[in-house]
C-alpha cells in the first residue's frame, strides 16, 4: 500500500512553521469509532419540517420558502477562473450558507436544530403536542413554559447569534458566553434580540468552559455544548440530504466516475463533520469532504494527526497552543484551540483531509468571490477557495488523488466551496475586508 504517511514529517513541520499545508486521510485502516445512522440524520431532517410552519409564522424572512432554513447551490464559473481552476478538473459550485436565514451563517442549521429538539422536549413534557399541532407552541401557554427555561452556549460569535435568536423567537429565556474577542457587532445583535451576553476574558474553550459551569447548576437551563453535541452534529448533517437533491437538479451526477469534493471551514469540526457525515451516508466513497482552517487555528488537523501518532510528546488531544500556535486569526468563526471529539471520532475513518490557510488569502478570496459573483461573505466562509488547489497542487493531494485513482476523472468532477457565513456583517466591517482582500490581490 502507498500510504500519505511518508509525507507526514513534511506536514507536522509546515503546520508547526504556519505555512499552509494539506493532511489527506483515509490513508491507513482508522476507522469512525463513533456510529451515527441514517436514521438518526432523518429525525433532524424530519423535526425541521415539523417545526416549518411555525417557524414561517414566527420569521418573516422564512414565509417565502415555508419555514425551511435553506440556501441555493450556484455555479461560479468566474470565480473559478479567476482561482486559476481549469474546467478540465471539474466544475466549482458554492453552497451559499452565507445567506441562511435567521442566523446569516451555517449555525442555523446545528443551532436552531438543537433549540428545536430541546423546545420539542420541553413540550412535550408538558403535554404541549397533543395534537401534534407544532403552531400551539406559538401560543401563550407555550411561551409561558418556555420562559421558565434557559438556553444557553459559548460561542465565538456565530452559534450564539443562532441560538441566541432561535431560543428568544420561542420566548426561552437566552444567554451566550463570548469570549473577548469576539466581534462587537454580534454582541450588539444579539443584546437587540433581548439575549443576555456574557463576556469571558479568555478564548473560546474557556467561554464554553465558563458557560457550561454555570448551566450545569441550574435544572431548568439547558446547555448547547458546541465541543460535545450530537443534536448540533445533526442539524449540520441534515444539510446532505437537500444538497443530494439540488446536485440532482442541477445534472450533477455522484459516482466512481463523477465525483464530488466538498471544501469546509471548520472551527470545533461540528458543522463540518456532520455535511461530512451526511454526504458520505448519501454518496459513500464518491464525497471526498476537505475541512478548511486558518494556519495558526489548525485544531481539527492536529486532533486528525494525533490520532495518526504523528505528534509523538504530546496527548491525544493536543490543542494548537501545544504545537506553539497563538490561535490568532481574523476568521472569528474558526478561532478554536480545541477539536470537537465527537466530530473528530464520527469522521476520522472517512475524511477526505484537512487543509490550512493564511489570513491573507481569506481575504483575497472574499475579495475575488464580491468582484466574479458578487457574492458576501465574512472571512471565516472563505476558507474552503484554497481546496482545489490544495488538493491538486500539494504532495499529499496528489498523492491522494493517485491513491484513490482519481486523477482520470477530474475532469468529471464537482467541486463545492461550502461559504458558511457573511449576511449580518455590518456594511462599514465589511468594506474594510473587501478593501483588505483587494490590497492584498493586487499585491499578489
Ligand atoms: C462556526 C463556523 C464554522 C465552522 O463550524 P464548526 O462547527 O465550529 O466547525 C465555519 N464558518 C463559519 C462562518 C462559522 O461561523
Amino acid at each position: 500500500m502507498t500510504s500519505a504517511y511518508p509525507l507526514l514529517p513534511d506536514i507536522v513541520e509546515d503546520l508547526r512553521q504556519a505555512r499552509p499545508t494539506l493532511w489527506a486521510g483515509r490513508g491507513g485502516q482508522t476507522q469512525s469509532t463513533h456510529h451515527v445512522s441514517v436514521e438518526q440524520v432523518q429525525q433532524a431532517v424530519q423535526r425541521f419540517e415539523r417545526f416549518a410552519p411555525l417557524l414561517a409564522q414566527l420569521f418573516p424572512e422564512l414565509q417565502a420558502s415555508g419555514g425551511r432554513i435553506e440556501s441555493p447551490l450556484l455555479a461560479v464559473p468566474q470565480m473559478q477562473a479567476a482561482l486559476g481552476l481549469s474546467p478540465d478538473l471539474g466544475q466549482c459550485w458554492v453552497k451559499a450558507d452565507h445567506g441562511l436565514p435567521v442566523a446569516g451563517s451555517i449555525k442555523a442549521r446545528g443551532g436552531v436544530h438543537e433549540v428545536l429538539e430541546y423546545a420539542e422536549h420541553i413540550a412535550l413534557q408538558h403535554g404541549l403536542l397533543q395534537d401534534g399541532d407544532y403552531l400551539q407552541l406559538a401560543s401563550d401557554q407555550a411561551r409561558a413554559v418556555f420562559a421558565r427555561h434557559q438556553v444557553a452556549v459559548g460561542s465565538t460569535g456565530n452559534l450564539g447569534l443562532s441560538i441566541g435568536v432561535m431560543a428568544s423567537a420561542l420566548g426561552f429565556k437566552a444567554a451566550v458566553h463570548m469570549s473577548a474577542d469576539a466581534k462587537e457587532w454580534k454582541k450588539q445583535r444579539l443584546r437587540l434580540r433581548g439575549v443576555q451576553v456574557v463576556e469571558h476574558a479568555g478564548d473560546y474553550a474557556q467561554a464554553v468552559a465558563a458557560g457550561r459551569k454555570l448551566a450545569e447548576q441550574d435544572p431548568f437551563c439547558h446547555f448547547v455544548d458546541d465541543e460535545h453535541s450530537l443534536s448540533l452534529l445533526l442539524g449540520y448533517a441534515a444539510a446532505a440530504p437537500h444538497l443530494a437533491q439540488q446536485l440532482g437538479q442541477a445534472a450533477c451526477v455522484v459516482d466512481a466516475e463523477h465525483l464530488l469534493f466538498v471544501y469546509i471551514p471548520c472551527g470545533v469540526g461540528g458543522a463540518p463533520g456532520g455535511v461530512a457525515l451526511g454526504l458520505q451516508q448519501i454518496f459513500g466513497e464518491h464525497a471526498h469532504c476537505f475541512f478548511a482552517e486558518p494556519v495558526r487555528s489548525p485544531c481539527f488537523m492536529v486532533e486528525m494527526l494525533a490520532g495518526e501518532s504523528a505528534l509523538p510528546g504530546l496527548g491525544p488531544h493536543p490543542s494548537v497552543y501545544e504545537l506553539g500556535m497563538d490561535n490568532h486569526t481574523e476568521a472569528d468563526g474558526l478561532a478554536v484551540p480545541s477539536a470537537s471529539q465527537l466530530a473528530a471520532d464520527v469522521v476520522r475513518g472517512f475524511l477526505g483531509g484537512v487543509f490550512t490557510v493564511e489570513d491573507a488569502t481569506l481575504f483575497r478570496h472574499l475579495y475575488l468571490l464580491e468582484s466574479t459573483q458578487g457574492m458576501r461573505i465574512e472571512p471565516s466562509a472563505a476558507a474552503g477557495f484554497s481546496g482545489p488547489q490544495a488538493l491538486l497542487n500539494s504532495e499529499a493531494g496528489r498523492d491522494y488523488l493517485q491513491r484513490h485513482q482519481l486523477l482520470e476523472q477530474m475532469a468529471q468532477a464537482t467541486h463545492i466551496v461550502w461559504t458558511t457565513g457573511g449576511l449580518f456583517v455590518p456594511e462599514a466591517e465589511y468594506a474594510q475586508f473587501l478593501a483588505r482582500g483587494q490590497k492584498l490581490q493586487q499585491t499578489a
